[in-house]
C-alpha cells in the first residue's frame, strides 16, 4: 500500500475512508484535527497569551494529547502545564511507573508538571473512600466525580484559561450513547458553557482529541514509543461503558461513520443547552443537577467523612 498523499510506503490505513498514509502524513492528519478543534474554541484567534492546563493521567491518550498539543501550540502564544491528580490507589504499581513516564515526557518538551492528589484536596484517598462507602457507591463513580472537580479546581489555581481533557472520538461517542441508554437527555443537553453566573466556577474545557479515534491514538502512541499495556486500575470491572464500547466496536465494523454520527448528534443537543442556568449546591455553591440540595462531590465528601469518623470512634 502507498500513501495517498506522497506515494511512499503506507504505515496506516483508515478503516472509515480506506485512506492509506505514510508515517509523516498520518502524524500531519492528527495534528491538523487537533489544530481544527482548538481553533473552533477560539484559541489562536487573537494574539493574547493563553495558558492551557492539561489533565494528564499517564494513560496513553493523555500522553498522546501532551505531544500533539505541544506540536500544535508552537504556532500560538500558548503555555502548557501538565497536571496529574493522584487518586491514591495502593498496590499493583498502578500509577508509579506512569508518573515517571509523565515526568520524563514533560521534561523533554519543556512542559511544567504539577502533581496533586485526592488526599490534598479532600483529606482522603480513593482507597479510603471505597472502603468507607463500600456497597453504596461504585469506585469508578466516586473516582470520576472527585477527579473532575479536582482537575477543575487545580487548573483554576494554576491560572488556566482552558483545561484540556484527553477524550478521544470513541470516548465521546460512548458517552452520548450511554446517556441515551440511561434515558438522561439532561446530561446530553448539559453544555460545558454554563450561564454567566456559573462560569466563575469552571475553567472552560477543551478536548483536543475528540476527532481522533481510539485506534489512531493507539497507533500514534506506538510511534511515540509509549508502552502499550496500561496497567489496569484494580477497581476496574465490567461497566456499562465497557459494554457500550464493545457494541460500538462491532457496529463500527459495518458502519464506520457511527462514531462521528453519535458525536455530531450530541453536539447538536449541547448547542441547544448553551447558557442553561442550574441550581447550586447548598454547601460549596457549585452547580448541581436534578434539583439536588448538595452536589455529588459534597455528597461523597460528607458520606466518607461520616464513615471515617464512625470508624475512628469504634476503634
Ligand atoms: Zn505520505
Ligand atoms: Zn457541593
Amino acid at each position: 500500500m502507498e500513501c495517498k498523499k506522497c506515494g511512499r510506503p503506507a504505515v496506516y490505513v483508515d478503516k472509515r475512508s480506506g485512506t492509506a498514509l505514510c508515517e509523516d502524513h498520518f502524524r500531519e492528519g492528527l495534528e491538523e484535527r487537533v489544530r481544527k478543534e482548538i481553533r473552533s474554541e477560539g484559541i489562536g484567534k487573537d494574539r493574547r497569551h493563553i495558558r492551557i492546563v492539561m489533565g494528564i493521567s499517564g494513560g496513553k491518550d493523555s500522553l498522546v494529547m501532551m505531544d500533539l498539543l505541544w506540536r500544535v501550540e508552537r504556532e500560538y502564544d500558548v503555555e502548557l502545564i501538565a497536571l496529574t491528580v493522584d487518586e491514591g490507589i495502593e498496590g499493583g504499581e498502578y500509577r508509579g511507573k506512569r508518573f515517571d513516564l509523565i515526568r520524563r515526557m514533560a521534561n523533554e518538551r519543556g512542559i511544567k508538571w504539577e502533581l496533586r492528589s485526592f488526599k490534598q484536596k479532600y483529606g482522603f484517598t480513593l482507597d479510603d473512600s471505597v472502603v468507607a462507602l463500600k456497597g453504596r457507591e461504585e469506585p469508578c463513580s466516586i473516582c470520576g466525580v472527585l477527579r473532575r472537580r479536582a482537575l477543575n479546581d487545580y487548573a483554576k489555581e494554576l491560572g488556566a484559561d482552558y483545561l484540556a481533557i484527553a477524550h478521544n472520538l470513541d470516548d465521546e461517542a460512548e458517552t452520548v450513547l450511554m446517556n441515551v441508554i440511561r434515558g438522561d437527555p439532561q446530561a446530553l443537553r448539559r453544555s460545558e458553557n454554563y450561564a454567566d453566573e456559573l462560569a466563575a466556577f469552571y475553567v472552560p474545557r477543551i478536548k483536543p482529541m475528540r476527532r481522533i479515534t481510539e485506534r489512531e491514538a493507539a497507533f500514534y502512541a506506538y510511534l511515540m514509543g509509549i508502552p502499550a499495556e496500561e496497567e489496569e486500575c484494580p477497581y476496574a470491572r465490567l461497566s456499562l461503558r465497557d459494554q457500550v464500547r464493545s457494541f460500538l466496536d462491532s457496529l463500527a465494523r459495518d458502519h464506520p461513520a457511527v462514531l462521528d454520527s453519535l458525536v455530531r448528534f450530541g453536539d447538536e443537543l449541547k448547542e441547544k443547552g448553551k447558557g442553561f442556568s442550574r441550581s447550586r449546591c447548598a454547601s460549596c455553591g457549585y452547580p448541581t443537577s436534578g434539583g439536588r440540595e448538595y452536589c455529588r462531590v459534597c455528597e461523597i465528601n460528607f458520606a466518607v467523612k461520616k464513615a471515617l469518623i464512625g470508624a475512628n470512634q469504634e476503634g
